[in-house]
């Protein structure tokens, strides 16, 4: 058997002559073939405004700074989660403060979330304090991880009644839906990325899908070095001059290069959705008939963009124990030529933030179990059924054997 890799990106001729054509115009920089591919995602969406940036990461930073968050605030994230999400919150002189997931969608558990809120906070002049440190609550990073959205109805509800903001961290979600509803639809700011693990690519990249025209403006402004490109200063027909700067920003700008190879991946999203999605089904029914591994689960109403197929292994020992169990697992398939991967980690059992926050790694158990015990399949448009058969058959004798 050929080697599997855990993902392949799916690019073709179209994206090769994109960027040729970028090349030749001269034009390299944030230009018109980045403006068009924040306006296919927008509709593509149904949101009103995109803001392409480097990477998820950097969406996240400028979401986050134009939402208000500080030094002295207090964040909530999923501990289960890429460590890019606490990083981002980290960048911003706020402090992250994990909780725990759901066992079955991997997902920030909105009880734990509101339970905690009750616990640790009072209300002070309309905000938030913290009962330990003082510090405000800024409001919460919900990851749709995988590709699946967390809670945003009961999240949401939250975040009103305790008048707190919202990001979501959407980097894997592209394509997900809740009923009808898309990314940007619950009424926050979503942070998507386009990394060649994610299902559509720019190399490098990210964006900031929103409805709010006084968020866009000013996370546009962030991008571009905190210069505002007034409208007056246009009209006026004065380009030539060095627009104000009202903010220290940065430069997070996607270049023409990327926004070209962006605007022919978005066309094929709904195919490689499609993949996707068999993809996972054909697994979902494959490992039904074969105990000892949990499939992902999907709730009624969610649609799953399945960035990842992600599994748990249901492995028996202590936490320390079914860690190294599945390392060989995975060392096993790897000799034989099928890539797998850790689904993600538990940011608060990565040594910068236990040792800055001091965490137990059991205080966030199901964080900790997802950590040692999940594993990432093969997914990517072309994956045969045949293939899929014998990656479940080969980990299917490795379980057994343990
Ligand atoms: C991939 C990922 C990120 C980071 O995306 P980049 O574009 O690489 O910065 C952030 N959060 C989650 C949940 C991710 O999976």
């Amino acid at each position: 058997m050929d080697k599997v890799p855990i993902m392949k990106p799916y690019i073709g001729q179209e994206e090769m002559d994109a960027v040729t054509q970028v090349l030749q115009s001269g034009w390299l920089v944030q230009g018109a073939k980045v403006k068009e591919f924040e306006e296919r995602v927008a509709e593509r969406e149904g949101v009103e405004f995109c803001c392409a940036t480097t990477s998820c990461t950097t969406a996240l930073q400028l979401a986050m700074m134009a939402e208000g968050m500080n030094d002295g605030m207090d964040v909530i994230v999923p501990s289960f989660t890429f460590v890019a999400t606490a990083n981002a919150v980290v960048s911003t002189g706020a402090t992250p403060i994990f909780l725990d997931v759901c066992r079955d969608t991997y997902n920030l558990d909105a009880d734990i979330t509101e339970h905690y809120i009750e616990q640790n906070y009072f209300l002070r002049f309309g905000k938030w304090i913290s009962r330990k440190s003082g510090n405000q609550l800024w409001g919460i990073v919900p990851v749709h991880q995988f590709g699946l959205f967390a809670n945003m109805p009961k999240l949401n509800q939250i975040a009103r009644n305790y008048g707190l903001k919202i990001v979501e961290d959407a980097a894997c979600a592209l394509g997900a839906k809740i009923e009808e509803i898309r990314l940007g639809g619950f009424g926050n700011p979503a942070c998507i990325s386009f990394h060649p693990r994610k299902s559509i690519t720019t190399g490098e990249g990210g964006m900031i899908l929103t409805n709010d025209e006084e968020l866009y403006c000013k996370v546009v402004e962030l991008r571009n070095h905190g210069s505002a490109v007034g409208s007056d200063v246009r009209d006026k027909g004065e380009g030539y001059l060095l627009p104000e700067v009202r903010t220290a920003g940065f430069n997070y700008r996607m270049t023409d290069l990327q926004g070209a190879i962006g605007c022919e991946q978005i066309k094929k999203l709904d195919y490689i959705l499609k993949e996707r999605k068999q993809i996972a089904q054909n697994y979902d029914e494959l490992l039904e008939q074969k105990a000892l591994i949990q499939a992902p689960f999907v709730p009624k109403g969610y649609y799953h963009a399945f960035q990842s197929y992600v599994c748990m292994l249901d492995l028996s020992g202590s936490i320390e124990q079914v860690r190294e169990k599945r390392r060989q697992i995975m060392y096993e398939l790897e000799r034989d030529g099928i890539v797998t991967r850790q689904g993600t980690h538990a940011v608060h059992k990565l040594d910068y933030y236990k040792k800055r926050y001091g965490f137990e790694d059991s205080d966030l158990p199901v964080a900790a179990r997802c950590d040692s015990l999940s594993i990432s399949l093969p997914s990517f448009v072309g994956l045969s059924y045949e293939t899929q058969v014998k990656i479940v058959e080969k980990l299917r004798k490795l379980i057994e054997k343990r």
